[in-house]
């Protein structure tokens, strides 16, 4: 008998029909002989519609009440799902973030999981039911209720398939797997039989959102299975795991991400401590700050520019503002109609030629690079946003063509 952890997204259990079918996808794995602990998410678009009914009575609610009224979705979802496996007539009981004492930091909208105590879980597991819990949710040290950030009920999942020690978790969706690229944006994107944590974490750090990211850093980090399957097809997902059986891929994905803004801070005094200051000033208000690029001086100024979330642009607008005597620049030039696009792969490690590929491809589609950036096992380049779509393309055609 083996511990299997099944999560299902928001679209696999948008109805009841999909109610239905995902609890005969947990019924058979049940009835195989595995102790099975679901964790589900609100119904369709419940969430970004509780969001909407907020904003309906205010316009800036308070992160704490916030996470008080987006709890609810999975709530509805967990309690649903349970009527449906009690039709089935198997055993089963429905749990919230704070009965399995799933315990969070203070950060209301997106907490992070300290610890998962386990003890409810395996009394109930011990009891031989199915039991399903309340994705993207938990408490704080307050007993208030947190939620974990958008995509979240990812994360819940492997915080309890790495808390119980369990042998698998599958991340059950609306793709058959983790593909080259969205498959909803490009149809030849082609699916992944596996991926390592380190390329799966760059990928969803970068704009893939079919695992949120802190997921996948927690798989890496307790070594547990992940799988990525469709609710739909019954058709064999993506392994993320550590290494891998098969050759590498030089490239395993393309990824695009349009939550970027870039600050470009003119005239500043070509001297020693300029990006100390403005970048101190950010870290102080936890303005997290991407790619950046310091041009070489013209006589004796010089410019950085740098990118920030769009949600956190007016924040470090404000900053920038308020200290700019002290940093001394003539100029803020802000763009917020940008766009990351990035490749993704352990193979390009020491391969120089991968990055050139991905510029030929652009520069043959006319697509303008503002700003490059690299790691080890990625390539991100600022285009504008009314590129992303076609950069994605030309440069999945390029790799995967
Ligand atoms: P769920 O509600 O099941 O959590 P999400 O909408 O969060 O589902 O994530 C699944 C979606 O992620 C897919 O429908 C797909 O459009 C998108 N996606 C983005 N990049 C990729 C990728 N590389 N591979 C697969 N899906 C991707
Ligand atoms: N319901 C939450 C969201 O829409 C969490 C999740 O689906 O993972 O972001
Ligand atoms: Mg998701």
């Amino acid at each position: 008998m083996s511990l299997i952890v099944q999560k299902f997204g928001g679209t696999s259990v948008a109805d009841a029909e999909c109610i239905r079918r995902v609890a005969g996808i947990v019924a058979k794995t049940y009835r195989a002989g595995h102790g099975v602990v679901v964790v589900l998410s609100a119904q369709g678009d419940t969430t970004d519609e509780l969001i909407a009914k907020a904003r309906e009575v205010s316009r800036s609610p308070s992160p704490r009440e916030l996470d008080m009224l987006l709890s609810t979705g999975e709530q509805i979802s967990v309690a649903l799902f349970a009527m449906a496996v009690e039709t089935l007539g198997l055993p089963v009981v429905s749990l919230t973030g704070w009965q399995i004492g799933l315990k969070t930091d203070r950060n209301y909208g997106n907490a992070r999981i300290k610890k998962v105590e386990c003890e409810r879980l395996r009394v109930e597991l011990d009891r031989k039911n199915i039991v399903v819990v309340c994705g993207f949710q938990g408490v704080n040290r307050y007993d208030d209720v947190t939620t974990l950030g958008r995509g979240g009920s990812d994360t819940t999942a492997v915080a309890i398939a790495a808390a119980l020690k369990a042998d698998l978790c599958q991340i059950y969706t609306d793709v058959d797997g983790v593909y080259t690229t969205d498959p909803r944006s490009v149809p030849e994107a082609r699916k992944l039989d596996e991926i390592t944590y380190d390329e799966m974490l760059e990928l969803s750090s970068l704009g893939a959102r079919v695992l949120h990211n802190r997921s996948v850093e927690m798989a890496k980090r307790y070594h547990v299975p992940l799988e990525v399957i469709s609710s739909f097809t019954g058709q064999p997902g993506t392994q993320v795991k550590e290494g891998l059986k098969v050759e590498q891929l030089n490239v395993s994905g393309v990824t695009r991400d349009d939550n970027v803004a870039r600050i470009a801070l003119v005239g500043l005094d070509d001297m020693p401590g300029k990006a100390f200051r403005i970048f101190s000033l950010l870290a102080a208000k936890k303005i997290n700050v991407d790619v950046i690029l310091q041009s070489i001086g013209r006589g004796d100024t010089k410019d950085i520019s740098f990118t920030v979330p769009k949600q956190m642009l007016n924040a470090a607008r404000a900053i920038l503002e308020e200290h700019r005597d002290a940093i001394g620049y003539t100029d803020m030039v802000i763009s917020d109609e940008i766009s990351k696009v990035s490749i993704v792969g352990a193979g390009m490690v020491g391969n120089a030629g991968v990055a050139a590929e991905m510029f030929e491809a652009l520069a043959a589609a006319n697509i303008n690079i503002q700003m490059i950036s690299t790691s080890e096992i990625k390539v991100s380049v600022l285009i504008d946003a009314r590129d992303a779509k076609q950069a994605v393309q030309v440069i999945h055609d390029k790799f995967f063509g």
